[in-house]
């Protein structure tokens, strides 16, 4: 895997810079500029993708013009860019009155079409009552999950795989076609492997939710790495875990199966930041 890459101009379509106040670093819309880069940003600029930047401890985060919390304690943030993102993100940054921000370009992904056949009927289009009822309960256990801030520092730091040997079943983003049936995207990434293989923490975090059966997903834990960032490992034979726990990267927190709505033993990987997905493989660094 290529390496996160710095900010380069291609990324940057315009600035903005200090509302009444002086500009902290260059103008960035000039031919000039170059290596003085708000934030030190770095990350995957693309649909899916994401970046990481340092502002003042727990400035102000807004954007796309929507508020997304405040900084860390040492400043650094992180931001999710959805799958479906527009061209462009803006990132704006408060501290204090100061407004400093950025306009990125986010250059668009290539998604397949993915057909998944064999799936039992009742995970497609579930109409008994029990299944529905169940379905509920899920969700609102995920929901709850999803409201997590852990003061966690992991959002920062590159991911490894959670597996150490897999054969990629699924990319990130396809849009499906379940049993003949158009479905929602795919938002994760699938790494089939035999039933039973250890699944590791790519990261430091928070375990946030962690259940051995639930309707859809099977064996799932949630780990929030800090800033909004949540990960989730779905299909679980077995979940070693439990909420509440905080985990360091590369400890044991389950075993890939094939629980839930799943034709074969995989773990289907997925990362949420708000109500933005994005890939998990992006953030890995080999
Ligand atoms: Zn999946």
């Amino acid at each position: 895997m290529e390496k996160p890459e710095g900010l380069t101009r291609r990324h940057l379509l315009a600035s903005l810079s200090g509302l009444g106040v002086a500009a902290a670093w260059p103008a960035m819309a000039t031919p000039e500029f170059d290596a003085t880069l708000p934030f030190n940003l770095k990350g995957r600029f693309v649909q899916g993708g994401y970046c990481v930047g340092q502002g003042a401890p727990f400035a102000e985060l807004w954007v796309d013009g929507s508020p997304r919390g405040r900084a860390a304690d040492d400043g650094w943030f992180y931001v999710g860019f959805d799958r479906d993102s527009a061209s462009s993100c803006r990132i704006s940054v408060k501290d204090h009155g100061r407004t400093t921000s950025v306009m990125l370009a986010i250059a668009p992904t290539a998604y397949d079409i993915q057909r998944v056949d064999g799936l039992p009927q009742q995970t497609v289009t579930p109409t008994e009552p029990d299944v529905l009822e169940r379905i509920k309960r899920d969700a609102e256990r995920k929901n709850l999950a999803f409201t997590s801030r852990a003061l966690e520092d992991g959002f920062r730091k590159p991911f490894q795989f959670p597996l150490s040997d897999f054969r990629v079943s699924g990319r990130f983003g396809n849009q499906r076609i379940l049993n003949g049936t158009p479905g929602a995207p795919h938002y994760g990434f699938d790494m089939a492997a035999p039933a039973g293989t250890p699944i590791r923490a790519p990261q430091s975090g928070l375990v946030v939710l962690a259940e051995p059966d639930m309707f859809y997903e099977g064996g799932l834990v949630f780990i929030d790495h800090g800033q909004g960032l949540i990960s989730m490992y779905l299909h679980q034979s077995e979940v070693v875990v439990r909420t509440g726990q905080r985990v360091y990267p590369g400890q044991v927190i389950g075993k890939v199966g094939a629980t839930g709505r799943a034709t074969g033993p995989h773990l289907c990987w997925r990362l949420k930041w708000g109500d933005r997905r994005m890939d998990p493989s992006l953030m890995v660094t080999t």
